[in-house]
């Protein structure tokens, strides 16, 4: 389980996040909501450490993450992140990238690294593209090419900010199973989503953050029904055999 404890961050002169305290269990997804700007990604890179400001304890199975070197914490911890930059790499190179946590000096890939990122690519539908650069692949292709890349790291947890950015709705499907397999291999699997309807749709729990805390936290269904989606985005839901659909007020 990811447990997060008092945890307070942002960066230099922008306090974002206020003593905020979750769990994400192992074998579940839990998805991270919210209006723009509310501090979403912000929570997944203070979980990495990636801030200049953070307080508060992240720990995952007991283990205090804090501690970890940058490469520890690459084998316990993978993250997507919205903005990425193209470096001028083949697609199986970007996806093999994953696996470099797990080398050890002198750091060479090994049959079974290559053997992971091939059935990452697969599992992704991009084998056939492995050869090809980043830079000329299509928005979705590339996404699930850094998608495959995350799946190879094989970490415990998988943080996931707006993973369905340039998928279209079969691969947007396909990325709901792919987090559900992650899921059911036991994973704690935490995504920031803006698609409140996908969110509802694909996971175990909601977390909402509402300026700089939590605002809620619990099951799709109690989402639903606890007056916040009115208060806060000011729609009403109606759900129905476990399918989402926004109503007007
Ligand atoms: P969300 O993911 O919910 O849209 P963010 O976590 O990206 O929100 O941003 C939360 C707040 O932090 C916003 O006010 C944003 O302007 C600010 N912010 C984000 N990145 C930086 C940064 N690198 N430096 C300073 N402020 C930032």
């Amino acid at each position: 389980m990811l447990k997060i404890n008092g945890l307070s961050a942002g960066y230099k002169n922008n306090h974002v996040l206020n003593d905020i305290s979750l769990s994400a269990d192992s074998g579940e997804i839990t998805t991270v909501i919210g209006k723009n700007g509310s501090g979403k990604s912000t929570l997944l890179r203070a979980i990495l450490g990636a801030l200049p400001k953070i307080e508060g304890e992240i720990s995952f199975d007991g283990e205090d993450l804090r501690v970890l070197s940058p490469i520890e914490l690459s084998r316990r911890v993978s993250y997507l992140a919205q903005d990425k930059n193209i470096p001028d790499i083949t697609v199986s190179r970007l996806v093999l990238s994953g696996r470099f946590p797990h080398l050890s000096y002198p750091r060479r890939y090994r049959k079974k690294d290559i053997d992971i990122a091939e059935s990452a690519m697969k599992k992704m539908g991009i084998y056939g593209l492995r050869d090809i650069k980043l830079s000329a692949l299509s928005g979705g292709m590339r996404q699930k090419a850094y998608i495959a890349m995350a799946l190879c790291q094989q970490t415990d947890v998988i943080l996931m900010d707006e993973p369905t950015t340039y998928l279209d709705i079969t691969q947007q499907f396909l990325l709901a199973d792919t987090v559900r397999d992650l899921a059911n291999d036991n994973k704690a699997v935490i995504l920031v989503l803006h698609d409140l309807l996908f969110a509802l749709r694909i996971s175990d729990r909601i977390v909402l953050i509402d300026n700089g805390g939590i605002g809620f936290v619990g099951s799709p269904c109690e989402f639903v029904s606890s007056g916040i989606p009115e208060a806060v985005y000011g729609v009403h839901i109606r759900s129905e055999e476990n399918e989402y659909y926004y109503e007007r007020i």
